[in-house]
């Protein structure tokens, strides 16, 4: 789904094409958000596979005792 924001959802203020934020009130436009919740899900992966990595490896070096 791809909308292209044009005007600021809490004060009306038009856009700046491709902005993060609104100039007028600050508040973070839906592209900015979406990229935040984005950049919030990669790091909670990359989070995720170093967990299952020292967990394998503590395993490994308990199994091998
Ligand atoms: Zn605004």
């Amino acid at each position: 789904m791809q909308q292209f924001q044009v005007a600021c959802d809490t004060c009306g203020a038009q856009l700046v094409p491709n902005a993060a934020y609104c100039e007028r009130c600050g508040t973070r436009t839906r592209r900015a958000r979406r990229l935040v919740r984005m950049a919030i899900r990669v790091e909670l992966l990359i989070f995720l596979m170093f967990l299952a990595l020292v967990v394998a490896f503590i395993w490994i070096y308990a199994v091998q005792k």
